[in-house]
């Protein structure tokens, strides 16, 4: 961040949300021409950051969007991402959401029960519609990521398992307001090693090509999400490697004559453009440890205390001696924390802190817990 940001930044409120908008163009431009390179169609995790400004920017490089609520489908839709390119998953999706949905004519939805596909199925057929279907199957791969966003294995709740997937196919096909086009995997978030996606890709080989021996080949498959981002070293990677993570499926995936691939990424698209930016309200001295604390905390960005996530933290404002420091917030929980033994410049009340990364699950986790405002957001020109 250059010295004129942190002089604006002077003069704003905090703690604030800081996009890089630049940062994020180039993020989008990236993706979307690496996805070009091999006609794969882009969908945008809106749950990732749903500030309606960002959702402009993407919006405004021709890639679609993946839903997982009724209010993120109408977000989507005012927000300019065409109907035709809005898929919706979800375990729980409510009657009230799915009929927005078939309202909105959306391209698919992404489902992961029977019972869900049956209501689907009547609520479809009131409106005198036909819902576009994908299933979505736990392919049971290890993502090799954190157990909390882990989705593709065996004892979690998402998808079909694959011993239902025959079944789920044949119920399918005798709703008469359901057509379905495809299938659906997401396997977890924040996935760094490539080699899960190969694994994924061949897992899918395997499925389809039991499905093909009983003649049935489906238009669509849908890879989800889940590449991850430099949290240790945001400028060593400060936009995805997008180029290898494609080339795996182009590699690795036996697409049937005329299939459309489908990814859902919302992470490595946002993730890196946006930093927490907040005050050193005090520095406290303890008998071992020192404590900076902020004016920022896990109401503003909850990620380390829901996921023990590690997220890099500067002093924009101090040049002193470097120190070790407890990086924490004003809240009354113990988990209020953003790091621990960090080091830091010599950190002084008043001080300004960036806390990185934060362009993904940042902002539109944040609550009112402790009836504290929400963080404001401000983007950079
Ligand atoms: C969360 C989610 C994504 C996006 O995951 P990222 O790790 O942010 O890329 C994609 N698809 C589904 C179904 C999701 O739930």
């Amino acid at each position: 961040m250059n010295i004129e940001t942190i002089k604006t930044f002077q003069t704003l409120k905090t703690p604030f949300y800081y996009y890089d908008t630049t940062l994020l163009q180039a993020t989008l431009q990236a993706a979307s021409q690496a996805a070009n390179e091999h006609g794969f169609n882009l969908h945008y995790a809106i749950k990732a950051n749903a500030n309606p400004h960002i959702l402009d920017i993407i919006q405004s490089h021709g890639i679609g969007a993946d839903c997982v609520s009724g209010n993120e489908v109408a977000q989507a839709v005012a927000s300019g991402f065409p109907s035709e390119q809005i898929v919706y998953a979800g375990v729980g999706k409510s009657d009230e959401e799915i009929r927005l949905a078939l309202e909105k004519e959306i391209f698919c939805f992404n489902c992961e029960s029977l019972p869900e596909i049956e209501v689907i199925n009547m609520l479809a057929g009131e409106m005198g519609k036909k819902a576009s279907v994908a299933l979505r199957v736990n392919p049971n791969v290890d993502a090799h990521t954190h157990h909390y966003i882990t989705t593709g294995i065996e004892e979690n709740k998402f998808g079909f398992y694959l011993y239902d997937l025959d079944h789920a196919i044949t119920a399918c096909r005798e709703m008469e307001h359901i057509k379905l086009i495809g299938l659906h995997f997401h396997i977890g978030s924040q996935i760094t090693d490539l080699t899960v996606f190969r694994g994924l890709c061949l897992r899918v080989n395997e499925i389809q090509s039991r499905l093909k021996e009983q003649g049935i080949i489906l238009p669509h498959v849908n890879f989800g999400g889940g590449l991850g981002i430099n949290y240790d070293c945001p400028t060593c990677g400060l936009i995805p490697d997008f180029a290898s993570y494609f080339q795996i499926f182009a590699d690795f995936f036996e697409a049937q004559p005329g299939q459309q691939l489908h990814f859902e990424l919302g992470r490595s698209l946002v993730g890196q453009c946006g930093s927490l930016i907040s005050r050193v309200l005090y520095v406290k001295e303890g008998k071992h440890k020192k404590f900076v604390i902020l004016d920022a905390g896990m109401n503003d960005l909850l990620r380390p205390a829901l996921y023990q996530a590690f997220h890099r933290i500067e002093n924009l404002t101090s040049v002193g001696e470097h120190e070790k420091y407890d990086v924490v917030g004003p809240i009354c929980e113990s988990s209020d924390c953003f790091g621990k033994d960090r080091e830091l410049p010599l950190t002084n009340r008043g001080d300004l802190i960036a806390i990185h990364s934060c362009g993904a699950y940042g902002e539109v986790m944040a609550s009112r817990y402790n009836l504290r405002e929400l963080p404001g957001s401000y983007f950079s020109r």
